[in-house]
């Protein structure tokens, strides 16, 4: 990240202010770091690009105080080279500025799918969590309200809550959609419900043994319901708020803006014990049997099915307790280790094939880790190859 200051206009750039930056992108505790940490189980690592001297700045643009966010970038990233600093070395560029005479009316602004986050100084680690969040190729996170039956006949129904990118702050983890989207969760930790089958949901986090989410294709395998259960984890999901088994749409394999279907009654939208989910287009029906601290369980039934009977005395560890069946479909369908439909396409491809969304999104990520620096520009939003989200300073996600 860099501090960056504007010819007539400059924040605070005490040791104390550095400080400050240096512990809310890559503190052990409330840190753009330890947020992802967490929620990736150790998969992401965000660090400085140079750790001796991990804000960089602060730079002088050579340019009066204005929210012109692709001068902004562009001046930055030439500030640095300017220093000597390898911009190409980072995958992601942080510029936090000063906001006071510049009036940019967000509390942060991130490329979706792209590398340059602005931060206007005094932001909060949610906005800083959010934006990376889009640079890593998240929507906004909303919740869908469905005709009874139906999971195409919806409506958008402001955001869902449940994560960061959908109003949920940073005590919510990522929703199993988005953690899909960058390949976080292990093939051996999901589940395809392709027939009728009865299914222990251990809860989302934190990584281990057992199913952590369940893919259901519907509308004929053109789009999947992921359903997951959530429960307080550490730091993680301890608003009531955001607990529950929650049902989420994916359409055409696009796990990074996936909506939360609503199912319940109440405003959590979660799908409470006893009560079904259905599908009347795709002959689907989701009970949930019962939910404790440590399991869900559900009973899938496709086509009017009967579900198999549950073993027994069904084991007590969770990898022991989805269905031969489905365990072995799952692994028929995804392979090792396999990309899922719709994820990111191994960087191997060709960066002019792949989508944008995915390219850009995917780069230099699943080495574990990866360099913050900030730089400002436009190249990205020039190039149309990114779309960017305002953070709202009202909602503060
Ligand atoms: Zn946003």
């Amino acid at each position: 990240m860099v501090m960056v200051n504007f010819a007539d206009s400059s924040q605070d750039t005490s040791a104390e202010a550095v400080a400050g930056l240096d512990s809310i992108y890559f503190g052990a505790a409330d840190s753009l770091a330890s947020y992802y940490k967490e929620v990736t189980s150790g998969q992401a690592v965000f660090r400085a690009l140079d750790p001796s001297r991990p804000v960089l700045g602060p730079v002088t643009l050579p340019m009066s105080a204005a929210c012109d966010t692709s001068r902004i970038k562009k001046e930055t990233i030439k500030a640095l080279s300017a220093q000597g600093v390898d911009t190409t070395k980072a995958d992601h560029i942080s510029a936090v500025f000063p906001n006071g005479k510049a009036q940019c009316g967000f509390g942060g602004l991130g490329e979706v799918s792209g590398s340059f986050s602005w931060m206007p100084a005094g932001f909060s680690q949610t906005a800083l969590v959010h934006e990376i969040g889009h640079n890593l190729g998240y929507s906004h996170h909303e919740r869908v309200r469905c005709s009874p039956g139906s999971v195409t006949a919806c409506q958008t129904d402001g955001t869902s809550g449940k994560t960061p990118m959908g109003s949920g702050g940073t005590t919510a983890g990522l929703t199993a959609p988005e953690l899909l989207h960058q390949a976080w969760l292990d093939p051996r930790e999901t589940v395809q419900a392709t027939r009728s089958v009865h299914i222990t949901l251990r809860p989302l986090y934190p990584a281990g043994p057992g199913i952590r989410t369940v893919r259901i294709p519907v509308t004929g395998g053109k789009d999947e319901l992921v359903v997951e259960y959530r429960q307080p984890t550490g730091a993680l999901d301890t608003d009531k708020t955001v607990q529950g088994v929650l049902i989420h749409r994916v359409r055409d394999g696009r796990y990074g803006s996936s909506a939360l279907v609503h199912a319940s009654p109440d405003d959590t939208g979660a799908l409470a014990p006893g009560t079904v989910f259905s599908s009347t287009d795709d002959k689907l029906a989701i009970r949930v049997l019962s939910a404790t601290k440590t399991a869900a369980e559900l009973e899938i039934k496709r086509d009017g099915d009967p579900a198999p009977p549950r073993p027994a005395n069904p084991a007590p560890t969770p990898q022991a307790s989805a269905t031969p069946d489905a365990g072995a479909e799952d692994a028929a369908a995804l392979g090792a280790r396999q990309p899922y439909p719709g994820s990111p396409p191994a960087r191997s491809g060709s960066p002019a094939a792949a989508k944008p969304e995915a390219d850009l999104a995917d780069t230099g990520f699943h080495s574990g880790t990866r360099n913050a620096i900030v730089i400002s520009g436009a190249a990205l939003i020039a190039a149309g190859a990114a779309l960017t989200y305002t953070l709202g300073r009202r909602r503060r996600t």
